[in-house]
């Protein structure tokens, strides 16, 4: 048969460089290779280092309400007022935040909500089977957990508050309990018993190592013929409205097909291929206690404060809240203070003696959905950022959902929704 028969059957494997080995960067480029392209994932640091190093772990299925709805919105004033609550603004950075405030708001209207959750839905549903899936294939199916988790209140106020969140997420069907005080002693032994309230939300999962899952990914796709290489990217050749290289700090490498993964890094790069998104970042904070003296079963969710604890191998991690302030600035030591003191309230009995702290930046647009797919303005070219809080969780379908839009088999209209071009 001739060539032309041929690429009509099989299409010829592409040449695609990943910017950004985070989660999605690294499942992006494990099923593209899987497909039978040529991959190059490249980094400026090591796979899983950015904000995929220090998350909380919760393969967060039911985490489809949009962080912009009206009990949010309502929230925010008291949230804003408390040098310890769980949202901070920098303020210097407010002229260049605007923008996404304003959108972040819009969002916020009730019928975009609906919207927005069955959006989220698509990505998140299937995180905990791919996870395990995955990282049974990688050798280490000790880093992925099956679990149920617990969201818990000291206040019958926030309780309350929380209750159109989770009828949403009944809604989708998801098995949700409310807890009361007793209860919860019992699931949780280590909590203050002044938690009288909570929901206890069945079928979900967790990493042991969000880090180490990463890099497990990454390995394998190595192990199945991908490239990985640590270089910063710093621009793009275009000929002909299609990258053909990309060019970095160790040289630049030939491509036909560019996907951008960087995360809270990804708005100059879409720019400079031609597309502009209200990507900002949300800055999250971590407290690993690496000897807690304490034990819990299971990720919980600290309802008043915002912050989530999760059973880690390296120690119990305490991780959440969101300050707005930019990529730029430093980290706010008073943040970490603040999660310390909420965590000895929390667990009266822990030894924080032995901790590490952290700051990621969450990569967030307004709309609470993340940019996935092709760009609108130039060929070869696909995005796969913005994942704000559900990063980790949505990895693994973002990955399918990138590879099914390069081999042209996509067939899912509710992806549309993640688009480049509904801003
Ligand atoms: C405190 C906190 C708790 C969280 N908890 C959870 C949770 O429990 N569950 C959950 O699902 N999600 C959680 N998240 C969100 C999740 O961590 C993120 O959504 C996710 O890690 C984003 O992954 P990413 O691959 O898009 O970005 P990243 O992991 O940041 O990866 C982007 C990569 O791009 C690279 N890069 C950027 N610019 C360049 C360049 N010019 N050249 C080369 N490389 C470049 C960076 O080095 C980086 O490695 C949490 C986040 C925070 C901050």
């Amino acid at each position: 048969m001739t060539d032309q028969n041929d690429q009509l059957t099989e299409p010829r494997p592409r040449r695609i460089v990943v910017v950004g080995a985070g989660v999605v960067g690294v499942c992006c480029a494990l099923y593209l290779r899987r497909d039978g392209h040529h991959v190059t994932l490249v980094d400026r640091m090591s796979p899983g280092e950015g904000c995929s190093f220090g998350n909380a772990g919760l393969l967060a299925r039911s985490s489809i309400a949009p962080m912009a709805n009206p009990e949010t919105f309502s929230k925010i004033p008291g949230w804003l007022i408390k040098s310890d609550g769980p949202l901070s603004i920098r303020w210097s950075y407010l002229p260049e935040l605007t923008p996404w405030l304003l959108r972040f708001v819009q969002a916020g209207f009730r019928n975009k909500v609906d919207e927005t959750a069955k959006a989220l839905h698509t990505l998140t549903d299937p995180c905990v089977d791919l996870y395990k899936d995955l990282a049974q294939q990688a050798g280490r199916p000790e880093l992925v957990r099956q679990s149920d988790y617990l969201q818990v209140y000291r206040t019958e106020k926030n309780f309350r508050h929380a209750a159109c969140d989770f009828d949403m997420r009944r809604g989708f069907g998801f098995q949700i309990d409310e807890i009361n005080q007793a209860d919860i002693q019992t699931y949780e032994p280590a909590l203050s018993n002044e938690y009288t309230h909570g929901y206890r939300i069945a079928d979900h999962g967790y990493t042991v190592d969000p880090e180490a899952l990463v890099k497990a990914l990454a390995k394998m796709f190595e192990k199945e013929g991908g490239v990985v290489k640590k270089a910063d990217v710093l621009s793009f050749d275009v000929n002909d409205n299609k990258p053909d290289k990309v060019v970095t700090d160790a040289g630049t490498i030939a491509c036909d097909t560019v996907v951008v993964a960087a995360g809270a890094f990804s708005k100059k790069m879409a720019s400079e291929l031609g597309t502009k998104v209200p990507l900002d970042t949300e800055r999250g904070y971590h407290v690993t206690a690496h000897d807690p003296g304490i034990e819990i079963k299971r990720p919980i969710m600290e309802g008043d404060a915002k912050f989530l604890v999760t059973p880690m191998a390296m120690g119990i991690r305490f991780a959440g809240t969101v300050e707005l302030g930019g990529i730029i600035a430093p980290p706010n030591p008073k943040r970490i203070e603040n999660i310390e003191d909420k965590a000895k309230r929390m667990f009266p009995e822990i030894k924080l003696t032995e901790t590490s702290s952290w700051m990621g930046f969450r990569p967030s647009i307004p709309d609470s959905l993340p940019v996935i797919g092709p760009s609108s303005e130039m060929e070869n070219v696909y995005f796969a950022f913005g994942h704000q809080h559900v990063g980790i969780t949505s990895g693994p379908q973002t990955g399918r959902i990138i590879s099914d839009y390069v081999s042209d088999r996509l067939s899912n209209s509710g992806v549309n929704a993640f688009r480049c071009d509904r801003f």
